[in-house]
C-alpha cells in the first residue's frame, strides 16, 4: 500500500535540521516546505513539525486520525520540547505553539491562525511567571480562547469583539492588552462562558485536545465555500488537501521592543528592488494581516529596532538569493530577536512581475528564458490595464493607499453577494467595504475594482485584489461607509448603492462618476520582456483588426499582420448601412450593382488604410459573412421608419425581412452561402481589396492580402468563390498594369470543412482556424444560447473549462489537428493559423504551437499575452520551462 500508510506523516523542523525541504510542496504544503528549507540553510525558524497533506482528505473521508498520526505528532511535539526546554501542558514552563492551514498552493480562504495553544488557567501562569508579564500572558490568554472559539467552534466574531471593543471604551484603552489584569481575566472568563453557552461544550483545557480540535479545524477548512471557491477559480484540485503546520510560538506582544509584520522582499505593487512591508510593534501576527490596527511601514522598523531591522534585511537577501525569487515573509521580533514564520513566492501584480523577472535578469540572478517562463501571460492584462485618461475632469473623493494598481469605473455596492448578483448580469461594479475578509471573496471575483475604509497594503483586499490583477486602494479612511444603509460618505458627500466612481489603484485617488480609460503603451521592461519572448517564439502573432485604428493597435502591441478582418463590421454604421441596407433590398441585380458601387470607395479606402498600417505584413480578409437580416431592422416602427428613408413602401420592406428571417440563423444563409447566392458581393470586396492594394503597390508600398472564404463547407462552395475572387483580381492588375501577390484561403469553422480539409488544401493555400464557429458547431450548442446552460455544467463539472474560451483539445482540438495533418498532406507548405477568440488564450495557444500552425491571432489587447504564451510554448516544447511556474 503507498500513501498515508507507508510514507511518515509527521515531519519536524528545528534546531537547523529539517525533515523536509521546498520540494517537498505536495506533502508538506508551500508553508511547511518554506519552514523545512529556511531551517536547513539557517535562517532563524522556531522549532515545529508538519503533518503531511495526505492526512486531510484521509480525515476528510473518515472522519478519524490514525494511531500513527497521533504517535508521531506526540513524538514531534516532545522533539519540541527538547529544542525549546519548555514542555506542552507544564504549569511552571509551558510550551505554546501555533497552528497554521497550509496547502501546495497558497490559498485564501482556509483556517486562520491559532496563536498560544496550550494556554488553560495554569499554563497562563506559568507563562506570566516566565515572561515576567502577567498582562502579556492574560491578552495571550484572552486571544487563544477568541480565536478557537471562531475558528475552531466556529462562532460568530462579531460578540467577542463588541464585548472586547466595550471593554476597552470602559477603561479609555485603545488596546487590548492595555485592559487592568483582572479585566483580562474577566473577560477569558466570560469568553468560555460564551463558547460553552453557543457553542455548547466546554472550552477544552487539556492542551493535546485543544490541539487535536485545531488539527481537525485545519482540515475541515479545506471545504468551507471560499475555499472550494477559490480552487474552481485557480484550477487547483480538490484532492490536493492541506498540511498542517505547528510551531512553538514567539510572542511578538512581549513589549514595544517586540513585533510582527509581513514583508516582501521587493515591492509587490512596483517591483521596485526594496524591503517592502509593514508591522506592529507589541502585537501578535493577526493583528497586522486583519486590518484591526494599522500598521506601519516597514522602513520605519529601521529606527525603532535597529538590530532587528538589519537582520531581516540580511534574512531577506538570502531568501531571495536561495529561492532565486520574490519572497513574502512573516516574521516576529520577540526582545529584538527576529524569527521567521513563514516565506513563499510573493504574489505581484502584472506590472511588478515584469520589473522583478527584468531586473532579476540584470541582476544576473535568472536567465531571460526564466524571466520569460516566469510570468503568467494573462497578468499582463494588468500591464494592458486602462489608465485614467490625463484629459478628463476628474472629481476627486478622496485617497486611500495604492494597493493594487490600474484604473476603473464601476457602480459602487456593499457586499459581496450583491456583487456578484449585479456582475455576472454584466454590469460594472466596485465593491466597496470597511475591510473585506474571505466571506466577500465572490464579490471580488466579479467586482472591477475593491475599495476598503480600513487596511493596509497587505490586508485581505489588497492581497486578494493583487493576486486577480484588480485595481484596489485600501485604507481609504475618510469614507464613512454604511454597510447597512448601502452608502457612504466623504466628506459630507454622500455616494449610494447604483452610483457612479472612479478608482485609481496606481495612485490610491478616488473620484467620482465614471471617467475616459485609456490603455497604456508598451514600453521598458515590459517591451524588453516582449523583444526576449520574441526571440524565443515559433508561432507568429496577428490581430484580429476591422478598423485602421485596431490595425494600428495591433501593431503597436507587435502584431506581425491581420488573422481576421471581418469586413461585415465595415458595413454596419452611417453611410455605410444605409448602401448595405439598398443593397439587401434591391429588386434586381441592376438595383444591387448601384449599391455595391456605393460600398465599394468606402471598402476601398479602409482596406488601403489597413494595408498602410500592416507595411507589408499579411493582412488576412474574411468575406463578408453574417446573415442579411442583421442588417435590416427588427421592429415594425424601425421598418417604417427605414422604408420612408429609403423611399419604398414599409410594406414591401417589411416583406424583405421577413422573407430573411431564418429558424436558425447561425445555421442559415451566412458564410460563403452568401457570395454564392450573391456573387457580385464578392465581386465588388475583391474589387476593393485588389484596386486598394494596386494603390499601395503603384507607391512602392508592400502589400500582401490573403482573401479568405468563409464558413466553407465543400471545396465546391470554394472553387465557385475562388473563381469570383481571381477573376476580379486579373481584371484589377490589367486595369491597373500591376500585379500584387496575393493569397487564397479558407476559414476551417465546420466539421465537413475539418474532415475533407485533404480536399480543400489541393485549392485552398491557407486555412485559418475559427475555432468559435468550430466548437458551435462540433458541440452543437449555440454561441449566442451558452450563457443560459454552460454556467451549470461548469458547476456540476461535466466541462472542466468553457469551451468558447479555453479550445476543447479532446474534441474540437482533434478536429483541428485532423484538419492540420489532411491538408498539409495535400499541401505541404500549407499557411495555418487560428482566429477564433482562442487565438489569444494561453493554453490553446500552446496546442497550436505543439500542432505546428504558422501563426495565431487575436484581439489587439491580446497580443502581447499571445507572443509571451507562444514563448511559453517554446520553451516548454524544449523542455526547459517548469509548466507550474506560470499557472500557479
Ligand atoms: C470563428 O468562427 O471562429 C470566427 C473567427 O468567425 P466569427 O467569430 O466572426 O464567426
Ligand atoms: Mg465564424
Amino acid at each position: 500500500m503507498s500513501g498515508p500508510y507507508t510514507q511518515p506523516l509527521v515531519y519536524f523542523f528545528g534546531q537547523g535540521r529539517a525533515e523536509g525541504t521546498a520540494a517537498m510542496k505536495d506533502v508538506l504544503g508551500g508553508k511547511g516546505a518554506g519552514l523545512a528549507e529556511m531551517t536547513t540553510i539557517g535562517i532563524p525558524v522556531p522549532p515545529g513539525f508538519t503533518i503531511a497533506s495526505t492526512m486531510c482528505l484521509h480525515y476528510l473521508e473518515t472522519q478519524q486520525l490514525p494511531k500513527r498520526l497521533q504517535a508521531q505528532v506526540e513524538a514531534a511535539l516532545h522533539r519540541i520540547e527538547a529544542a525549546t526546554s519548555k514542555h506542552f501542558g507544564d504549569g511552571a514552563n509551558p510550551l505554546l505553539v501555533s497552528v497554521r492551514s497550509g496547502a501546495a498552493v497558497s490559498m485564501p480562504g482556509m483556517m486562520e491562525t491559532i496563536l498560544n495553544l496550550g494556554l488553560n488557567d495554569v499554563t497562563v501562569e506559568g507563562l506570566a511567571r516566565q515572561s515576567r508579564n502577567p498582562q502579556f500572558a492574560w491578552d495571550s490568554y484572552r486571544r487563544f480562547v477568541q480565536m478557537y472559539g471562531t475558528v475552531v467552534f466556529d462562532l460568530p466574531k462579531k460578540p467577542f469583539d463588541d464585548l472586547l471593543e466595550e471593554r476597552r471604551e470602559r477603561h479609555g484603552v485603545e488596546r487590548d492588552i492595555d485592559l487592568p489584569l483582572d479585566e483580562l481575566r474577566a473577560v477569558v472568563r466570560e469568553f468560555k462562558a460564551r463558547v460553552r453557552t453557543d457553542a455548547g461544550r466546554d472550552f477544552p483545557d487539556e492542551p493535546l485536545d485543544q490541539l487535536w480540535g485545531a488539527i481537525a479545524a485545519v482540515f475541515e477548512s479545506w471545504n468551507t465555500r471560499r475555499a472550494i471557491d477559490y480552487r474552481k477559480l485557480h484550477d487547483i484540485p480538490d484532492a490536493m488537501g492541506t498540511a498542517v503546520n505547528v510551531v512553538a510560538m514567539v510572542y511578538g506582544n512581549l513589549g514595544e521592543d517586540s513585533g510582527t509584520g509581513v514583508a516582501f522582499t521587493r515591492d509587490p505593487s512596483t517591483g521596485e528592488a526594496c524591503l517592502y512591508g509593514e508591522y506592529l510593534l507589541n502585537a501578535q501576527g493577526e493583528d497586522v494581516v486583519s486590518g484591526s490596527r494599522t500598521p506601519l511601514p516597514i522602513s520605519t522598523l529601521k529606527s525603532r529596532l535597529p538590530a532587528a531591522y538589519n537582520e531581516l534585511q540580511r534574512v531577506s537577501r538570502i531568501l531571495e538569493r536561495h529561492f532565486r525569487d520574490v519572497q513574502d515573509m512573516e516574521f516576529t521580533i520577540e526582545r529584538g530577536t527576529l524569527y521567521m514564520l513563514q516565506t513563499r513566492r510573493g504574489q505581484r501584480s502584472g506590472h511588478a512581475a515584469v520589473r522583478i523577472a527584468c531586473e532579476m535578469v540584470d541582476e544576473g540572478v535568472i536567465s531571460q528564458e526564466e524571466a520569460v517562463a516566469r510570468i503568467p501571460p494573462n497578468d499582463l492584462n494588468q500591464l494592458l490595464h486602462p489608465m485614467i485618461d490625463p484629459h478628463s475632469h476628474l472629481d476627486l473623493l478622496t485617497a486611500g493607499l495604492p494597493a493594487s494598481p490600474g484604473a476603473a469605473c464601476g457602480t459602487v455596492v456593499f457586499d459581496a453577494d450583491r456583487a456578484e448578483q449585479l456582475g455576472r448580469n454584466g454590469q460594472a461594479v466596485i465593491l466597496v467595504r470597511r475591510e473585506t475578509s474571505p466571506e466577500d471573496f465572490h464579490g471580488m471575483v466579479v467586482a472591477k475594482a475593491v475599495l476598503t475604509a480600513r487596511g493596509g497594503m497587505t490586508s485581505h483586499a489588497a492581497v486578494v485584489a493583487r493576486g486577480m490583477g484588480k485595481p484596489c486602494i485600501a485604507g481609504a479612511t475618510a469614507l464613512h461607509v454604511d454597510e447597512e444603509a448601502r452608502s457612504f460618505t466623504v466628506d459630507g458627500r454622500r455616494i449610494a448603492e447604483g452610483d457612479w466612481i472612479t478608482v485609481d489603484g496606481s495612485s490610491g485617488r478616488v473620484f467620482a462618476g465614471q471617467t475616459a480609460l485609456i490603455a497604456p503603451a508598451l514600453s521598458g521592461n515590459f517591451l524588453r520582456l516582449m523583444q526576449w519572448a520574441d526571440r524565443i517564439r515559433q508561432l507568429r502573432v496577428r490581430v484580429n483588426a476591422d478598423t485602421p485604428a485596431d490595425a494600428h493597435r495591433g501593431r503597436d502591441f507587435g502584431a506581425e499582420g491581420i488573422g481576421l478582418c471581418r469586413t461585415e463590421h465595415m458595413f454596419f454604421e452611417g453611410d455605410r448601412l444605409s448602401a448595405m441596407r439598398e443593397m439587401i433590398v434591391a429588386r434586381d441585380a441592376a438595383g444591387r450593382q448601384r449599391a455595391l458601387a456605393k460600398l465599394l470607395p468606402i471598402q476601398r479606402t479602409d482596406f488601403e488604410a489597413i494595408f498602410r498600417a500592416m507595411e507589408g505584413h499579411p493582412v488576412t480578409i474574411r468575406l463578408l459573412d453574417p446573415p442579411l437580416h442583421e442588417f435590416l431592422p427588427k421592429e415594425r416602427a424601425e421598418v417604417d421608419a427605414l422604408a420612408k428613408e429609403m423611399g419604398i413602401p414599409a410594406d414591401e420592406l417589411q416583406r424583405i425581412v421577413d422573407q430573411l428571417q431564418e429558424v436558425n440563423p447561425m445555421l442559415g444563409l451566412r458564410g460563403c452561402r452568401l457570395g454564392i447566392l450573391y456573387p457580385e458581393i464578392t465581386a465588388m470586396q475583391a474589387r476593393a481589396i485588389f484596386e486598394a492594394a494596386c494603390t499601395i503597390a503603384e507607391r512602392k508600398g508592400s502589400v500582401l492580402p490573403e482573401v479568405m472564404i468563409p464558413l466553407t463547407a465543400t471545396v465546391v462552395e470554394f472553387r465557385r468563390q475562388v473563381a469570383v475572387v481571381r477573376e476580379v483580381a486579373e481584371a484589377v492588375f490589367a486595369e491597373r498594369a500591376i500585379k500584387v501577390p496575393y493569397l487564397l484561403g479558407t476559414m476551417i469553422e465546420l466539421p465537413r470543412a475539418a474532415v475533407t480539409a485533404d480536399e480543400l488544401a489541393r485549392e485552398a493555400q491557407f486555412f485559418s482556424f475559427g475555432t468559435n464557429d468550430l466548437t458551435q458547431t462540433t458541440w452543437g450548442i449555440s454561441r449566442d444560447d451558452a450563457a443560459k446552460f454552460l454556467p451549470q455544467y461548469l458547476e456540476q463539472g461535466i466541462i472542466e473549462a468553457d469551451p468558447f474560451e479555453v479550445l476543447d483539445q479532446a474534441g474540437v482540438g482533434r478536429l483541428v489537428r485532423m484538419a492540420t495533418e489532411l491538408g498539409r498532406r495535400s499541401r505541404p507548405d500549407l499557411k495555418l493559423g487560428i482566429c477564433g477568440e482562442h487565438g489569444g488564450e494561453p493554453a490553446t495557444i500552446g496546442f497550436c504551437d505543439h500542432l505546428g500552425m504558422n501563426y495565431v491571432s487575436c484581439s489587439p489587447f491580446r497580443v502581447p499575452i499571445a507572443r509571451l504564451a507562444a514563448a511559453q510554448a517554446t520553451l516548454a516544447a524544449r523542455g526547459t520551462m517548469d509548466r507550474t511556474r506560470a499557472t500557479v
